[in-house]
């Protein structure tokens, strides 16, 4: 048995590993499976309100474990998801799944913070997604009004007229937006400059060991001080210590997310984790204990 898991695995990796090649379709193909046959589950992360120490929303991160190959990251296969069509019915079954999963929380916690859904580039392209969502919203159990989409993008859309129009639609219907990764890739200050949107996500390159680093304390504290200037809420992605925290914090950054709070976990771990805190605070004590 172990030999074939092996003999398996060995033909996935031996095929050739530029664009499309065939163990990306190879890929794209089980992901199909795993869309149809629900091989996908639902982590969550929690973000903290800096001023008054208390969960103020929690991220909802996709995870595959393959059949074959085990955990697979969502870096990898969100983009080939991205490439062969499959984001759509990908991305209809995370809010889905998120929006129930937020229902359950506040059920048994009595807790109701809001839920950070990552949404693709291409989501914002599709004719349908607007009405989608809305159907979503309508039959669920959480208001627009609790739910922030988290933009991350592999393309830039901010000059694309139709993704700009779905954004607007969707701060219509009273959804927050959120720009990811702010600072690399397409994230840059022309899309700050041209998307609507309420909140901003400083990419964790520039927070994990701010507090130690010269040239990422100016990066972090400039795009702080941007971000407030535009009447905006920051979220610092990456925080990994106290002394990071409080250097955020000092700059006037808004929420935390990173290791030093928790890691990512299943839905069952993360309302144990809940539960445990008292109305939602944090205690100094149980600060970086999922390290
Ligand atoms: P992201 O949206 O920027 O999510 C944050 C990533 O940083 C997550 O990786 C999270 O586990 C990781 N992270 C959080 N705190 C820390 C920390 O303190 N240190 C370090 N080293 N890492 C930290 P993950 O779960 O592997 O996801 C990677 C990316 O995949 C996400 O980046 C997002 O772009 C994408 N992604 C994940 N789930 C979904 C999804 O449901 N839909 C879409 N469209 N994209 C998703
Ligand atoms: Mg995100
Ligand atoms: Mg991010
Ligand atoms: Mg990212």
């Amino acid at each position: 048995n172990n030999a074939e898991t092996s003999q398996s695995k060995w033909s996935y990796f031996a095929q050739k590993d530029s664009d499309n090649s065939p163990s990306s379709i190879q890929l794209a193909i089980d992901l199909e499976q795993a869309i149809k046959n629900q091989g996908f589950e639902l982590f969550h992360q929690p973000q903290i309100d800096l001023k008054t120490n208390k969960v103020c929303s929690s991220e909802c991160l996709i995870r595959w474990n393959h059949p074959v190959l085990g955990a697979i990251s969502p870096d990898i296969f969100i983009s080939v998801a991205e490439d062969f069509g499959l984001m759509p019915s990908l991305t209809l079954w995370v809010i889905k799944t998120a929006l129930s999963q937020q229902a359950e929380l506040t059920e048994h916690t009595g807790l109701s913070h809001m839920v950070s859904i990552n949404i693709s580039g291409k989501d914002l392209i599709q004719a349908n997604f607007i009405n989608d969502v809305a159907n979503l919203i309508d039959h669920g159990d959480i208001k627009a009004e609790k739910i922030i989409f988290e933009l991350t993008e592999s393309i830039s859309f901010a000059q694309n007229n139709i993704a700009i129009q779905t954004i607007e639609s969707l701060i219509e219907l009273g959804i927050t937006i959120s720009i990811d990764d702010f600072g690399t890739g397409y994230s840059s200050l022309s899309q700050i400059n041209q998307l609507p949107f309420q909140e901003l996500k400083i990419d964790r390159e520039f927070v994990e060991n701010v507090c130690s680093d010269n040239k990422r304390k100016v990066i972090a504290e400039t795009a702080v001080k941007m971000a407030k200037g535009l009447g905006l809420e920051v979220v610092a992605e990456g925080i990994n210590s106290a002394l990071d925290e409080e250097t955020l914090r000092g700059f006037g950054c808004d929420i935390g997310q990173g290791y030093y709070y928790a890691k990512p976990m299943s839905v069952e771990h993360y309302l144990a984790w809940l539960k445990d805190l008292s109305n939602g605070q944090i205690p100094p004590s149980l600060e970086g204990e999922y390290l």
